[in-house]
Order: structure tokens, then sequence, then C-alpha cells
């Protein structure tokens, strides 16, 4: 046993999805506060979200490209 070596990013499986997720993590700020990661969002001239990382259990900054528009009058 022990032959699931793979040499490569499997296209069909969670791996790459994981291994996507750890280069974005490694390559992003981390803040180790929502907070912190709240003030850069308020400092940066564009619209960012803070979300937390279940990788490093910090906080990223991503875009906002489909957010929730609640722009719409009740009644
Ligand atoms: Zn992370």
């Amino acid at each position: 046993m022990g032959a699931g070596r793979s040499t490569g990013p499997c296209r069909r499986c969670d791996w790459s999805v994981k291994s996507t997720r750890l280069r974005i993590c490694a390559a992003k700020r981390r803040y180790p506060t929502q907070e912190q990661a709240q003030a850069a969002v308020e400092q940066a001239t564009i619209i960012l979200r803070p979300y937390r990382c279940d990788r490093c259990g910090q906080f990223h900054l991503t875009r906002r490209t489909k957010g929730k528009r609640i722009a719409r009058p009740a009644g």
C-alpha cells in the first residue's frame, strides 16, 4: 500500500481546490482580527470584504463581485 502518489493536482477532486485555497491564503495578506481587516477595507480604494479563512483561521480581504444588493424598497 501507499502507492497513491499524485504527480499533480487533480481536476476532479477536492485536492486542487484546497491547493488553490492554500496558495491564495499564502499570497494574500492576513489579518489576525476582523477589526484589522475592516480597517484595511476602509483604507482601500476599492470595495473589499473581509472573510475568515478556514486554512489559517485569520482574515483575508476579497473583492465584492456579486454582492447582495438590498436596494429594493419594501412595500
Ligand atoms: Zn488564510
